[in-house]
This record gives C-alpha cells, sequence and structure tokens, in this order.
C-alpha cells in the first residue's frame, strides 16, 4: 500500500488478460499473518543488481493489478531494501522504484492519513506520521537520488520503508484497535476461503 480507501486510484497498464498466460503470472502478494512480513530485510548489493532490476517491474505490476500505490519487497516475499510506489500523475502511471531508501529527515509537523495496506486487505485505519520526510535512495541504474515528499506520497514512503523493517501500518495503531482489525481480516480471510 498504501491503498486508501478514500482516494481509489484508476487501475492502469497491465492488459485483462494478462493473468491467462503463465509466464505473465503476476507475483504473489503475501498476507498477515505471514512471518516474512515481520522479517529484518538487508541492503540491495552489487550481486543483487540484476535480480532486483527483473523484480521491480514485476513488483510494479503486481502493486498494478492489486490495485494499491506502494509495495515493499517483503510482500512478495523477497527480504531486500526495495520499494516501488505509483502515485499515478494526472491518471498516468509514474511509477517510482527506490532501492536501500533512508528517510535523512522527517518534519515536526504531523499528518493524519487513512491507511490501507495489500497484506492486509479490506482493512483500514487512521495513521498519524510526519507530514513530510526527506530521503536518499538508488535507483534501478545505481545513481544516488533523493526526494521530498508530503502529503500521500509522504504517507506511502513512510508507510513502505516500515515494511523493509517488519512494521505494519496496525503497529501506529493502539493495541485494541488492532487487534480488532486483525481479528477482522483473520475473518475476512476465512470467509474468502469458504466462498
Ligand atoms: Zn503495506
Amino acid at each position: 500500500m498504501p491503498e486508501t480507501s478514500s482516494h481509489p486510484l484508476p487501475l492502469p497498464l497491465a492488459p485483462a488478460d494478462a493473468t491467462e498466460s503463465p509466464e505473465a503470472a503476476t507475483l504473489p502478494i503475501l498476507l498477515v499473518p505471514d512471518p516474512r512480513l515481520r522479517s529484518k530485510t538487508r541492503a540491495v548489493g552489487p550481486g543483487d543488481a540484476a535480480m532486483v532490476r527483473a523484480l521491480a517491474p514485476q513488483m510494479l505490476e503486481a502493486m498494478y493489478k492489486a490495485p494499491g500505490i506502494g509495495l515493499a519487497a517483503p510482500q512478495v516475499g523477497t527480504l531486500l531494501r526495495l520499494v516501488v510506489v505509483d502515485l499515478q500523475k494526472n491518471d498516468k502511471p509514474d511509477p517510482l522504484v527506490l532501492v536501500n531508501p533512508e528517510i535523512m529527515a522527517a518534519s515536526k509537523e504531523l499528518a493524519t492519513r487513512e491507511e490501507g495496506c495489500l497484506s492486509l486487505p479490506g482493512q483500514f485505519a487512521e495513521v498519524t506520521r510526519p507530514a513530510r520526510v526527506k530521503l536518499r535512495y538508488l535507483d534501478l541504474s545505481g545513481a544516488k537520488r533523493e526526494i521530498e515528499a508530503e502529503g500521500l506520497l509522504a504517507t506511502c514512503l513512510q508507510h513502505e520503508l516500515d515494511h523493509l523493517d517488519g512494521v505494519l501500518f496496525v503497529d501506529h495503531i493502539s493495541a485494541l484497535k488492532r487487534n480488532m482489525l486483525l481479528r477482522k481480516l483473520a475473518k475476512d480471510l476465512k470467509a474468502k476461503v469458504r466462498d
């Protein structure tokens, strides 16, 4: 994620029949309580370059298909520091791939926004985080980049970076709310299996 219920985004790119051919099979997104979502990740190194260049577009595809606006590598079972986001400027794809992202600075000012997560489908909660963040990361060519984000992008990036440390958005809300939400998720997923 975060997918946000209040900000529905159009489903872009992938043709409707993309799932029909086996070679185009979309990466499955892991759901809570998969332990990989709670695992630490390691930095992408030079030896990972080819794998990461192949994985990033697959992650974007899985994210678009879900649909969501951000996805972190642990959500597809890869314990590396890699994140993709796309907030779709003007309804057009605007993918951003962040390798080894790090928050360099965060504003004292906070912002509260409703968050969801592709690993906790259908569950939403208001989360308070710094309103603006400055990040550094590497792009897919290995070049050093910086980005200053505010608004939904700031929320999204912080949410995705949390995933790299095994942290989920529900860790930012009260234990009472968290337990309610996780129970509801378990119930929803069980109902889905029965369907
Ligand atoms: Zn998430």
